[in-house]
C-alpha cells in the first residue's frame, strides 16, 4: 500500500482538495493532512464545470505536492448528494446541478488511481468513526448541522443504510405537521426549524416586518454566515437571541426523539453551528437530555465532532481501507 491518499469534499460553496498521510501506529489508524487545495464552486453547475473545477484542483494539488499519480493510492471523493457507491456515480446533487456524473469512471481514465465515491455526511461519519469522536463507541448517531442538517446512524460500528439507503435523515423527522416548507419537498422537517438556514430566514422576516437588528449592519445584505450569527449573540441582539433559542428547541426535541428511538450509546455534534458556536453545542445538549425518555437518555453520551472543516477530505480517503463499514 502506498503512503498517500488524496480526499475530495465537492460541495455547493467549495470543493476541498488535499494529500492525505496514512499511517498505521499500533494498529491505530491515523491520517495526516500534508497539502490542500480550496476553490469556491459557487459558479460552477452542471457536470461540465463541475468536472473542469475538479481537474484544475488536482492538477494544482500534484504540482504543489511534488507528487505524481504513481504516488498516490487513491482518490475518494465526498459529495452532498445522492450517490451510487459501487459504480461511484452522483446521481444527483442540486446545489452542483449534477445529474449521473460518472466521477469514479471519469477519474480513474484521467489518472489510473482507484477511485471512491460516496455522500459528504457518510465520509464525515466515517471520519468520526476511525479516527474522531466515535473512536470507542459502537451506536452512534453522527448529526451535522449547518446551512442544512446531516445525519447518519451507526450500529455495531457499521454505518446503517436501510432499504434504499436514506436512514438516518434526522433533518427530515416531521417536528410541525401544519408548519413550514422544507427544500425536501415536504412540510414541517426539523431543517426547516433548526438549521443555519432556517435561523437566517426567521432573522430576514423579523427585518422585513422592521424590527431592530445588528446583522443588518454587520451583513451589509450578505447571508448571514455562522461567524455574523455568532457575532449577534455576542453584542445580545434580540432578534437573533430569539431565533437561535427557537431552532435550540426545534434542534433538542429532535434529538430527545432520537433517543428515544434509537438509543445511542453516543451522539457527535458537528457541523458550521455546532462547531462555531459553543453555547450551541451546550444549551442543545442539556435540553435534549431534558426532553428525552430518563431511562433513554441516561447512558447517551454527546460529543463535539473532531475533524471539523476536514471530516469530508479525511472521510474520503478512509473508504479505500474501511469499505467494511458499509
Ligand atoms: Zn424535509
Amino acid at each position: 500500500m502506498k503512503k498517500y491518499d488524496i480526499g475530495i469534499d465537492l460541495g455547493g460553496t467549495k470543493v476541498l482538495c488535499a494529500v492525505v498521510e496514512k499511517d498505521k501506529i499500533n494498529n491505530d489508524c491515523k491520517r495526516k493532512i500534508l497539502y490542500e487545495v480550496k476553490k469556491k464552486t459557487k459558479k460552477e453547475k452542471g457536470n461540465k464545470k463541475v468536472l473542469a473545477k475538479l481537474f484544475e484542483v488536482l492538477e494544482e494539488l500534484f504540482e504543489i505536492s511534488n507528487l505524481k499519480k504513481e504516488d498516490i493510492d487513491s482518490i475518494g471523493v465526498a459529495v452532498a448528494g445522492q450517490i451510487d457507491r459501487k459504480d461511484g456515480i452522483v446521481i444527483n446533487a442540486c446545489n452542483l446541478d449534477l445529474r449521473n456524473f460518472e466521477i469514479k469512471k471519469i477519474l480513474e481514465e484521467k489518472y489510473s488511481i482507484k477511485t471512491n465515491v460516496f455522500n459528504d455526511v457518510e465520509a464525515a461519519a466515517l471520519g468520526e468513526l476511525i479516527l474522531g469522536a466515535g473512536k470507542n463507541h459502537r451506536d452512534i448517531l453522527c448529526v451535522f448541522i449547518g446551512t442544512g442538517i446531516g445525519s447518519s446512524m451507526i450500529i455495531n460500528r457499521k454505518i446503517y443504510k436501510g432499504a434504499s439507503g436514506s436512514a438516518g435523515e434526522i433533518g427530515h423527522i416531521i417536528v410541525d405537521l401544519n408548519g413550514r416548507n422544507c427544500s425536501c419537498g415536504g412540510v414541517g422537517c426539523l431543517e426547516a426549524y433548526a438549521s443555519r438556514s432556517a435561523i437566517e430566514s426567521r432573522i430576514q422576516g423579523a427585518i422585513k416586518k422592521g424590527r431592530k437588528s445588528i446583522i443588518t449592519e454587520l451583513t451589509d445584505g450578505q447571508n448571514i454566515s455562522t461567524k455574523y450569527i455568532k457575532q449577534a449573540l455576542d453584542a445580545h441582539d434580540e432578534v437573533t437571541i430569539q431565533y437561535v433559542n427557537e431552532a435550540i428547541e426545534y434542534l433538542s426535541g429532535g434529538l430527545a426523539s432520537a433517543i428515544n428511538f434509537f438509543n445511542p450509546e453516543l451522539i457527535i455534534l458537528g457541523g458550521g453551528l455546532i462547531q462555531g458556536i459553543d453555547e450551541i453545542y451546550l444549551k442543545t445538549i442539556r435540553l435534549a437530555k431534558a426532553k428525552a425518555l430518563k431511562v433513554a437518555s441516561e447512558k447517551t453520551e454527546f460529543k463535539k465532532a473532531e475533524l471539523g472543516d476536514y471530516s469530508g477530505v479525511i472521510g474520503a480517503t478512509l473508504l479505500e481501507e474501511y469499505s467494511n463499514v458499509f
